[in-house]
């Protein structure tokens, strides 16, 4: 589906109305304006009221994105910006809830949290700021820089393996598998909707230049690498994992299953009576 095609909801909401008072701080260039504006996009087609959207963040330079978009939200710790969001799902599983980081956060020290949110299904959005470099700690590679990168930590270059982020998801029952990339912005809006949409967990790794302290991966060298997928079956597993080692965009996997808060005792038919609970323990 292309952006011309996104669903023509009638929203109360519009751009304007989730711009906050202060402005982006980002670098001029950085990928993580297109992704703000992509994540507004998506929120203001989906016809869901700002008030019943929450988005958690953890720490990065990307993690500040839910400072700058009027709905609930929360900057917790490094890595972490997942289980909030967990938490806020099961505190009240009505909301919509995104969580946003970046490939270091999400891929480093969040990784339990990610692959633990995977296997559970909840239904959260990810979006995960991939720009391949730590830019809040100025510039040491990150769990997806490739084999060779320089960086203050790795000045003879990585010598390990980078995560596939498409590759782990496929391979740890992700309900919704897809790859964006910042510099187009109507794809990526439109593949945060999908995920939004989606009832389990949806994985949206950007690919996204970080002007400031990764040379090699910039706009012009993804503009010159990224495609669409296109002839794709989004319910083929196989097919899915043949396509995850390019820089193809797109939804790789899609597939329905019970979401943890569906299976959730506790959850099902509502908020459960808290009162009941409370005096068992007494
Ligand atoms: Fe963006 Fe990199 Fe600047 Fe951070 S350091 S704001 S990731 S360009």
């Amino acid at each position: 589906m292309t952006a011309d095609l996104l669903p023509q909801k009638k929203s109360m909401t519009n751009i304007k109305d989730l711009e906050t008072r202060d402005k982006p701080n980002w670098c001029p260039g950085c990928g993580d304006h297109g992704i703000l504006m992509a994540v507004k996009q998506a929120i203001a087609a989906s016809g869901i009221e700002p008030h019943n959207i929450a988005i958690s963040t953890g720490i990065g330079c990307g993690s500040k994105l839910n400072q700058w978009v009027n709905t609930y939200g929360n900057q917790g710790l490094h890595g972490r910006g997942l289980p909030v969001a967990m938490g806020m799902k099961l505190a009240n599983p009505e909301i919509t809830v995104l969580s946003v980081g970046g490939d270091g956060d999400g891929y480093g020290i969040g990784m339990g949290h990610f692959i633990n949110n995977m296997r559970r299904n909840i239904d959260i959005t990810y979006i995960v700021q991939d720009n391949q470099t730590y830019g809040l700690t100025l510039g040491q590679t990150s769990p997806t820089s490739d084999k060779g990168a320089t960086g203050p930590s790795t000045p003879f270059g990585v010598i390990e393996e980078p995560v596939n982020p498409i590759r782990l998801a496929l391979s740890s029952d992700c309900t919704f598998v897809a790859r964006g990339f910042a510099g187009d912005i109507p794809h990526l809006a439109d593949l945060i909707l999908q995920g939004m949409q989606h009832k389990g967990f949806a994985l949206i790794d950007v690919l996204q230049p970080c002007a400031t302290f990764n040379k090699v991966n910039t706009y012009k060298y993804f503009r010159e690498r990224v495609k669409k997928l296109e002839n794709h079956d989004v319910t083929d597993l196989n097919a899915a994992f043949a396509k995850a080692d390019g820089l193809d965009i797109g939804v790789f996997y899609k597939v329905s299953k019970p979401t943890y808060e569906d299976q959730e005792p506790g959850l099902r038919g509502g908020h459960g009576d808290v009162n009941e609970v409370m005096a068992s323990f007494m």
